[in-house]
């Protein structure tokens, strides 16, 4: 007897299905990319409730003959790939022949399709797998897949779909990296049956992100100047320019002959190329389409294609270090540093040699040993002494002397001199009022005379669209404007007011990765808070003013912990009378 039995087709499918289509974008990803592949110059896509009840994908590309209409449901059909060796020389986005076998066992599928030699088109409609039927009808040449009640036959795989503006912001975001890589393509995208991209042909990378990323941050980005060569590789694309940076990786962009790609190298690389241009633990924008040789590359390690890896790897980064350095180089930034105490320094950044390693470049390394306070990781010192105890002990009478140097104030006590580092001191005060919900100064918030309107890509604003409350008790007062904008009406008291757009993408970065129970997230989104309140990078000086040094003491020691910065460092030191009667007497 045998217990081994070969599965049959259906489950096969699903099984497949299961590891391509994790939800409706994959499914758009996967129709656009077999549009793409049939040399459509015009992809129209439509979705209804996130993709959940409606995908319908419509090209004018080569479209199928009615033999090939049923054959590209078997599994392993394929027009891509005839033997192994084609491997390495693929162009097309698929090969593996999986995705509509897959896509259509697990929903209700619809195929039309018209061939240039056809006179009239084919329609196949398949349900859970199953053929329903194949019957003539008329359409202009290309193709069009209609996918309704997706997953209708997976239900567990159903109740792991997100909302369906969640679903929506991710299939708007795949269908914008795609149009960016295809800018010669035209593209139009409907949820819902509003119009959200109209997109046609563009010249290039560069026209397309023009048309479909917000106009603010167009005007941030350096365009890699674009050589007309059919040479490979072959780098086009845009960089942000100094200054301007993100607190993930996210924003960085890859495209290698055209496929969006995760490649942990490159990403390194454009990092090493902003070194000591940017600070360390935040990463530049970049929309990078690398054309190479594809017997270069190997795409063939996971089914979702994503990542990849280069024969020439050593080549590679150099190649695209030198490419972007001289960008960076070439650009004459005006770069915009951490506050140090004085406001906005100005530092010219000119060109230099070819690469960006020296420090000199930009003097950011030495600028970030003058302002450590940026780059602090927090450590709060667990003090042995009760709160209570120090605050009877040190708060009699501190009394104000003197403002020593910039940071520094001397107060006199009955026991001696104390010596107070005043910048850690209203961190501390900053930090500990966020995290209390306390009012340090009268208003927690600065209302903004004029509103500032904010856009952001589709899933980051859905991020900050379901969390605006939280958002909003931290001392912002946002509103959602629809299509992906805001306005902000209100900022943090102690909020920089040109680092607004850069503070809230970081928090949204933040509360897109801590998912944790809803009590949990608003602490830990707290403390985030605090911490960045503390940052000299976000925060503004000039609206300090309402904390006199008179009034530090008694602000500093109503804290929990009144001895140290919110990183562990000592805020003040005591120098006794008997102390100073033995030196001088
Ligand atoms: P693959 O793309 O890996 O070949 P698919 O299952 O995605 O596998 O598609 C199977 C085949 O169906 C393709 O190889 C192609 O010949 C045909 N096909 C799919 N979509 C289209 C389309 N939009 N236009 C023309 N042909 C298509
Ligand atoms: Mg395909």
């Amino acid at each position: 007897m045998t217990c081994i039995k070969i599965l049959n087709d259906k489950v096969a499918n699903q099984i497949a299905a299961g590891e391509v289509i994790e939800r409706p974008v994959a499914v758009i990803k996967e129709l656009i990319e077999n549009s793409i592949d049939a040399k459509s110059t015009r992809i129209r896509i439509q979705v209804t409730n996130g993709g959940k009840s409606l995908i319908d994908v419509t090209d004018n590309g080569i479209g199928m003959t009615e033999d090939d209409a049923l054959l590209c449901l078997e599994r392993h059909a394929t027009s891509k790939l005839k033997e192994s060796n084609d491997l390495n020389k693929i162009r097309s986005f698929g090969f593996r022949g999986e995705a509509l076998p897959s896509i259509a066992s697990i929903s209700k599928f619809t195929l039309q399709t018209r061939h240039a030699d056809s006179i009239s088109g084919t329609e196949v409609k398949v349900y859970a797998g199953k053929l329903l039927h194949k019957k003539v009808c008329g359409m202009p040449i290309g193709t069009r897949i209609r996918v309704e009640n997706l997953f209708a036959t997976v239900p567990a795989r159903r109740k792991f779909l997100k909302t369906n503006s969640t679903e929506s912001a991710h299939i708007h975001h795949a269908i914008k990296l795609t149009a960016l890589a295809h800018p010669q393509i035209a593209f139009e995208f409907f949820d819902s049956g509003k119009k959200i991209i109209h997109s046609p042909k563009c010249l290039n990378i560069n026209e397309r992100i023009t048309e479909l990323w917000n106009k603010n941050l167009t005007k941030d980005l350096l365009h890699i100047k674009e050589e007309k060569s059919s040479k490979t590789p072959f780098l086009s694309g845009s960089i942000s320019k100094v200054g301007i940076d993100r607190s993930t990786r996210k924003d960085i962009h890859l495209f290698v002959n055209r496929r969006p790609v995760d490649s942990r190298l490159i990403s390194l690389v454009i990092k090493d190329a902003y070194k000591g241009a940017i600070p360390k633990h935040r990463f530049p924008i970049a929309f990078l389409l690398l054309e190479i040789d594809p017997s270069e590359i190997d795409i063939n390690i996971h089914p979702t294609k994503k990542e990849i890896r280069f024969r020439n790897e050593s080549f590679i980064r150099q190649f695209i270090l030198e490419k972007i350095a001289n960008v960076i180089n070439c650009s004459k930034q005006i770069y915009t540093a951490p506050n140090i105490g004085e406001k906005n320094i100005g530092i010219s950044v000119g060109k230099h040699n070819n690469t960006i390693k020296s420090d000199k470049v930009i003097g950011y390394e030495s600028l970030k040993k003058r302002n450590s306070s940026n780059y602090i990781c927090i450590n709060e010192q667990k003090n042995n002494i009760p709160s209570n105890k120090i605050k009877n002990k040190t708060l009699i009478n501190w009394k104000f002397l003197h403002h020593l140097k910039r940071h520094t104030a001397l107060y006199e006590t009955n026991q001696g001199l104390i010596i107070l580092n005043i910048l850690k001191a209203k961190q501390r005060i900053r930090y500990e009022s966020i995290l209390q919900n306390k009012k340090p100064t009268e208003q927690i918030s600065q209302s903004l005379i004029i509103p500032q309107q904010l856009e952001f890509e589709p899933i980051p604003s859905d991020t900050l669209l379901k969390n605006l409350e939280l958002i909003n008790q931290s001392g912002f007062n946002i509103e959602s404007f629809g299509s992906n904008c805001f306005r902000v009406f209100s900022i943090p008291y102690w909020l920089e007011l040109n680092k607004t757009e850069s503070l809230i993408r970081d928090l949204i970065d933040q509360m897109s990765i801590s998912a944790s129970a809803p009590n949990l997230k608003h602490e830990i989104f707290k403390e985030y808070v605090a911490k960045c309140a503390i940052k000299d990078f976000y925060f503004d000086n000039t609206t300090d003013n309402s904390m006199t040094l008179k009034d530090l003491p008694e602000k500093l020691f109503s804290c929990k912990n009144p001895l140290t910065s919110p990183i562990g460092k000592k805020i003040f030191f005591e120098i006794s009378w008997s102390d100073i009667n033995k030196k001088i007497n």
